[in-house]
């Protein structure tokens, strides 16, 4: 069954470790083009993701990250950036799958939005506002003050609006996260959220929030991050009560997975590569019918992607 991840952060960990080989399984990250095959994977989000620890956090190692996609990622022809509908169908065509770039974190950006037009001709298509703390646009969920968008900051949900860069909110805080639901009117998205009535997390999203995202036809990935599934022995049937919830709330064409494998180290039984979906597709159709889980799996973000990427 065809599947669409929306978030990795292999390129974050390829611009510190040269070992790691895209095209070879098990060479040092989660993510690969065998793993890839073997989720039979449609669409991969790769993000773009500064490390806290990085001695540069500008926008040369964003576009050095953006280099290693092009040198690393699409150096075979099993694998195209996706910028336009259109490559949506040529991709289909031929048979290939699709790597889509999305930046977490306008840290880098500097408050420069000219730099979110060059990123944007480079291919960057989503745009997550924060990662966990403060930047010159929002705060993150884990910035104690929990502010909203800075004037700069409301300047760059125009400046995406106008370029058509889709918003992510995964990582936002609160507030930030009511505020762009009341400046902007394009539907937006969270790329690796879960359910925060489910596991109490505040990078989880509120019943609210997710009722916002589907009432303007965004969509939401959930992620197999351990802590944001549950607090005891999080397991694989922990995602399954998230869906649930989410589908409780009218979800069920709003939702799909965000895995952020290479994000994280200690990985959920059963799921710690993408070569794991035919597994877990498997364990889905035990528990929704066939045409919910491909929406789940693929279906769901592929519509977005048709209805909301740049033509
Ligand atoms: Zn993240």
């Amino acid at each position: 069954m065809k599947v669409i991840d929306t978030h990795c952060d292999l390129l974050s960990r390829m611009l510190i470790d040269p070992v790691i080989r895209f095209e070879q399984e098990g060479s040092g990250a989660d993510v690969s083009l065998p793993g890839l095959r073997k989720a039979d994977a449609l669409v991969q989000f790769f993000a773009l993701y500064l490390s806290e620890t990085l001695p540069d956090r500008g926008m040369s190692p964003i576009l050095r990250m953006i280099e290693l996609m092009q040198e690393k990622v699409l150096c075979s022809d099993q694998i195209i950036l996706i910028k336009f509908g259109t490559d949506l169908k040529r991709m289909v065509g031929r048979g290939q799958m699709g790597g889509i770039l999305s930046l977490e974190g306008v840290d880098g950006v500097g408050g420069n939005l000219d730099n979110l037009g060059k990123l944007f001709e480079l291919g960057v298509r989503f745009i997550g506002v924060t990662w966990n703390y403060a930047n010159w646009a929002a705060d993150g969920v884990m910035e104690s003050r929990g502010a909203g968008f800075t004037d700069r900051g409301r300047e760059m949900i125009e400046e995406c609006d106008r370029l058509g860069l889709i918003i992510d909110v995964s990582h936002l805080a609160d507030r930030g996260f009511q505020e762009l639901a009341a400046c902007s009117a394009r539907p937006f998205i969270a790329s690796h959220s879960n359910a925060r009535t489910i596991c109490a997390h505040p990078r989880n999203l509120s019943d609210e929030q997710i009722q916002t995202i589907i009432a303007r036809d965004g969509r939401i990935g959930l992620t197999f991050v351990p802590w944001f599934l549950a607090k005891k022995q999080p397991n694989v049937m922990d995602l399954l009560h998230h869906i649930d919830h989410f589908c409780s709330l009218g979800a069920v064409k709003h939702i799909g997975f965000g895995s952020d494998f290479d994000g994280f180290m200690e990985k959920l039984p059963g799921l710690s590569s993408p070569a794991d979906y035919p597994e877990l597709a498997n364990l889905l159709l035990r528990y929704y019918r066939e045409e919910e889980v491909k929406g789940f799996l693929s279906r769901n973000w592929w519509t977005f992607l048709q209805n909301n990427l740049p033509t």
